[in-house]
């Protein structure tokens, strides 16, 4: 088997141990300090991290996820707390269950070592310092004696011996920057043996320019770090009694549990921490060496993501090496090239995540962001992903991460434009890159409608309809020949540029006559349509019915809405069902069964909807169906005059449990609508000589219209 040497045994170092013991390489990890199992007190950073998706994706492939995970404390939402010291603010971090972890940083060190020692293959050496590496011969140099290795890992953190002995390389950038805030950690211990504070919450303190965080531990303390400028902490937190009142003043309820002769201490003892940021490039060097964790990707710990980018690194190296055959020098070059963006990426996100720590999350601006972004989230779960939740809960790329976002700016800047003003309709091609794409079962109504609107949006539209198109053919069987739109539709028509046209082509009803009278033929006008009968009057204002031929309001919309490069309507192509395990609509098209996928999936297929169908067994989906006792017959003849029944009057019959609607149409035809119980149809239209008697005695003048 090949040989692994790696430098440093902090959390990178032993997970890499991990995860080549599982290999069968031979293993040899070099530790500057002591074996930390065989401490009492060990010096350094945080006493916890927060572990989260890259970090378990990790342990999961060394078999330690679940231990971990449950020697730690999970934690679901952030807790604000106000300067009051007695109201909150509480902001989940994303979908209900989505956690992150409080694991304590000494014990998770201690269990990888003694995970990976468990190999035979793998030996520690502690208190043995990396130097440098010898460019010439490859090998990590210790301080009395040469390693040789056929893979060298440089886990030896932010200050990296290995790494400063390539900085003289042709081509390695490098950077650092110490940011002007550091950090003192305190504790608040158990109350009764009880936790303090709810623990299931991360603990935080925003105040502009300083703010304090707090996460709980398994032996029911706390942690809790307070970050400031270096100038805040000298000008307000140098003698005891500027420092208790500090807190006091700005942490009222933390001060109460840290206790003033806990903060008095501490503060007497610890200088604050500095933090540094550093970025590097390549990761990789000659072609068996790699800098990982905190010595390639130093970042500020605001994200709690040094820890689980630096894990991660270990978990997409050994899988490039997978993918590479195990030929290291290829995946040495391809790790790199990986990785690198994706570091620089955390950096930055890390730098920004602290403005939100210590100020933002306050403001109104974030919160409704955070709002808009979970309810688009729950819209589009799979492309709409908050910013936080992408880096915190998924292992999509740190650098796609990024590009996610910038389009979720541009959609949101988009959205924002075209509802407040219209200014981009009409040029979606501007943005049409960036779109989410929309899939609609149901060319209908409704579906062309929405194509419509999305098109014109400038989202990537795909209509599947099981019918053929209504441009082909100038009738339509089925449903009504006519339609009566109110003001929530013509609001609709008009929010997608159409209202004009289709009120151009139907028929306003601004009357409405009621048979009521015994003798035949005699009307009564029962209602004159006017303002107040138009419920949400705000929409769009229409003083009347409109009535329109539906087949022809069908084919103006699908000719609009193809009218956007961005918009295919498919015909005879019937979504069939609602895949729940892959999330794709199943489409029989002439060709065939397709599977289909969108960030947005509308099912417009009407009340038979096959794609309702399919969701019918996913729980708590409540649904009832009933069929009525009535059913109706459209007739539609061509008529030489109107005298009788006059354009835009509503005309209606009530006669022996019939009901019974005449409607002209602008092209001079009649369209009669009847109504009845199925029993009625029977008694009185089995026969086509029992309708025409039914009609030439009941309802004279129809008949007169309509002839035999
Ligand atoms: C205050 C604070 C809070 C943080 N919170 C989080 C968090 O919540 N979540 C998160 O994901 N990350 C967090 N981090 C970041 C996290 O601590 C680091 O990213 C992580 O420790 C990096 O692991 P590492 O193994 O690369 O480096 P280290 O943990 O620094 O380990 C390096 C090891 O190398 C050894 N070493 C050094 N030099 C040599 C040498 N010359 N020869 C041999 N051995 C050597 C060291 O003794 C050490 O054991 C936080 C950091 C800070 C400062």
């Amino acid at each position: 088997m090949p040989s692994v040497v790696i430098a440093g045994a902090g959390l990178v170092g032993a997970l890499n141990a991990c995860f080549f013991a599982q290999k069968g390489w031979d293993v040899s990890v070099y530790e500057f300090r002591r074996d930390i199992r065989t401490m009492k007190h060990v010096q350094g950073r945080s006493i916890n991290l927060a572990l989260s998706q890259r970090g378990k994706s990790a342990l999961e492939a060394v078999g330690l996820k679940e231990y971990i995970v449950n020697q730690g404390v999970p934690l679901y939402a952030r807790l604000i707390h106000n300067k009051d010291g007695k109201t909150y603010n509480r902001q989940p971090y994303g979908k209900p269950g989505e956690h992150i972890v409080s694991i304590n940083r000494r014990h998770l060190n201690e269990v990888m070592i003694t995970q990976a020692e468990k190999s035979p293959n793998v030996k520690f050496f502690f208190e043995h310092k990396v130097k440098s590496v010898d460019y010439d011969k490859k090998q990590a140099e210790h301080e009395e004696f040469h390693v040789e290795a056929d893979l060298i890992l440089a886990c030896d953190g932010a200050y990296s011996a290995v790494r400063r002995s390539l900085m003289t390389i042709p081509r390695f950038d490098f950077s650092q920057e110490y940011i002007e805030h550091g950090y003192v950690e305190l504790n608040i211990m158990a109350n009764n043996n009880e936790f303090a504070f709810e623990e299931n919450v991360f603990h935080l303190w925003p105040r502009g320019h300083f703010t304090l965080i707090a996460l709980a531990n398994r032996d029911k303390t706390f942690t809790v770090t307070i970050f400031a400028p270096f100038t805040e902490f000298e000008k307000h937190m140098s003698t005891t009694e500027d420092v208790l009142s500090f807190f006091e003043e700005n942490f009222p309820d933390a001060y109460q549990l840290l206790g003033k002769e806990h903060i008095a201490d501490t503060f007497n003892r610890v200088k604050p921490q500095s933090l540094v940021s550093i970025k590097c490039s390549p990761h990789s060097f000659f072609d068996n060496l790699v800098l990982m964790g905190d010595a390639a990707h130093a970042m500020v710990p605001f994200y709690g993501q040094g820890m689980n980018c630096g894990f991660e690194d270990c978990l997409v190296f050994s899988e490039t090496l997978e993918e590479q055959g195990n030929d290291i020098a290829n995946a040495v070059q391809v790790y790199s090239e990986r990785r690198v963006n994706d570091a620089h990426t955390i950096n930055d996100l890390a730098m920004y995540n602290y403005e939100e720590l210590k100020d933002l999350v306050n403001r109104n601006s974030y919160k409704l962001r955070k709002k808009f972004d979970s309810i688009m989230n729950s819209i589009f779960p799979k492309s709409w992903i908050p910013l936080y939740s992408m880096v915190t809960f998924t292992r999509i790329p740190y650098s796609e991460v990024i590009e996610r976002r910038k389009k979720q700016d541009k959609i949101l800047s988009s959205l924002l434009t075209t509802t407040s003003t219209f200014a981009l309709i009409g040029a979606p091609h501007v943005y049409f890159s960036v779109m989410p794409s929309v899939v609609i079962a149901g060319g209908g109504l409704v579906g062309a409608v929405n194509a419509c609107f999305f098109g014109q949006r400038g989202w990537k539209v795909t209509v599947y309809e099981s019918r053929p198109d209504p441009r082909d053919s100038c009738l339509e069987h089925g449903k009504s020949i006519n339609l009566a739109l109110g003001c929530r539709a013509i609001g609709a028509l008009e929010l997608i540029g159409l209202k004009e046209r289709v009120i151009e082509m139907g028929v306003p009803i601004r009357e409405k006559l009621r048979y009521q009278g015994k003798k035949e033929g005699v009307f009564e006008k029962v209602q004159t349509l006017n303002e107040g009968d138009f419920p949400g009057e705000f929409i769009v204002s229409v003083q009347y019915i409109l009535t329109i031929n539906r087949h022809r309001l069908s084919q103006l919309l699908v000719s609009e809405a193809v009218k956007y490069n961005n918009v295919k309507f498919l015909f005879n192509c019937k979504a069939t069902k609602f895949d729940l395990n892959s999330e794709t609509l199943l489409v029989e098209t002439p060709d065939g069964l397709v599977t289909v996928d969108g960030d947005l999936i509308l099912a417009c297929d009407g009340a038979h909807s096959s794609i309702r169908k399919s969701l019918l067994k996913v729980a708590r989906f409540n649904f009832s169906q009933k069929y009525c006792d009535i059913g109706y017959i459209d007739l539609s003849v061509n008529i030489q005059d109107s005298r009788e029944l006059k354009l835009g009057v509503h005309n209606s019959w009530r006669t022996d449990g019939v009901i019974l609607v005449a409607l002209v149409n602008k092209n001079q035809t009649l369209t009669v609508s009847m109504f009845a119980n199925f029993s009625v149809f029977e008694e009185y239209f089995s026969t086509p000589e029992d309708s025409v008697q039914f009609f030439k005695t009941k309802i004279p003048v129809v008949y007169g219209m309509m002839g035999e």
